[in-house]
């Protein structure tokens, strides 16, 4: 077994909202504020999407 694949080891397998598939590679980069509901939670991308797109993981962000 090789879980190696992805680059990013960081992430974690999650729904990338931008290709709209499950990735290994994922990671949250955006909340969603939504007012009613309960915990939407927010929208995850995965490596090759976060490259493609130019998104920065909430976490890796300057506050
Ligand atoms: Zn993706």
């Amino acid at each position: 077994m090789d879980a190696s694949q992805d680059t990013d080891t960081d992430g974690s397998f999650a729904y990338c909202s931008w290709h709209e598939d499950f990735s290994r590679s994922a990671r949250l980069v955006r909340l969603e504020d939504q007012g009613s509901g309960s915990g939407r939670g927010g929208l995850f991308a995965c490596a090759s999407c976060r490259h493609a797109y130019d998104l920065v993981p909430l976490a890796d962000q300057p506050l």
